[in-house]
């Protein structure tokens, strides 16, 4: 597998925020959006007994396995490996591509942050929206239909101004529509990877 890096820090963003564990950051995405942080064309390519092993020799539970767009590689035999060491196994994808039926059920937690819709991947747990301060109606839809827990994350501009544009839009949205959680990308804050 095509394997960016594999880190242990504390989850930072959404329904697991402060959590330990151990980040498989997979290479590649079929996306191109214009706020991403993640450098696309650096990585190594590990054997799936090596990236368990390494996920192995940290204490936490929980595997974050995020991208990139990790569904671009993930299988089910890597999911079994976390398991049989005893992980919980979150993934952070775009929604883009549909699951294999084989593969679908395997995961603890799914966090789908759409970047477009309609969505392909068939279960969400929790939609986390990155905004700033565009029309969401779209994704209440998305996660009305799945049952999903929501979350907004306001989208970290690189410039001090609009991101606080940003976290006040987010504020004011949340207030007025209760289902949503703020979710802030406390690693920056803590900066922590
Ligand atoms: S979907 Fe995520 S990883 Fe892919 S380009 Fe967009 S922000 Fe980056």
């Amino acid at each position: 597998m095509r394997v960016n890096e594999i880190f242990y820090s504390l989850q930072g963003e959404g329904r697991y925020t402060g959590t330990a564990a151990v980040f498989i950051r997979l290479a590649g995405c079929n996306m191109r959006c214009d706020f991403c942080d993640t450098r696309h064309e650096t990585y190594i390519e590990l054997s799936e007994d090596e990236i368990v092993r390494q996920a192995a020799s940290y204490p936490a539970r929980h595997v974050v396995v995020t991208g990139g767009e990790p569904t671009l590689q993930l299988t089910p035999s890597l999911v079994d490996k976390l398991h049989e060491a005893g992980k919980f196994v979150q993934i952070e994808t775009n929604g883009t591509i549909a699951l294999s039926l084989d593969l679908l059920p395997k995961i603890e937690w799914i966090t789908c942050s759409p970047k477009t819709l309609p969505v392909k991947i068939q279960h969400i747990d929790e939609v986390k929206v990155v905004y700033r301060g565009q029309d969401i109606t779209r994704y209440e839809a998305l996660a009305e239909a799945c049952g999903a827990m929501r979350s907004l994350q306001p989208c970290d501009e690189d410039d001090p101004e609009k991101n606080a544009l940003n976290l006040a839009a987010a504020i004011e949205y949340i207030k007025a529509h209760p289902a949503w959680r703020l979710s802030l990308q406390t690693h920056k804050i803590m900066n922590i990877r």
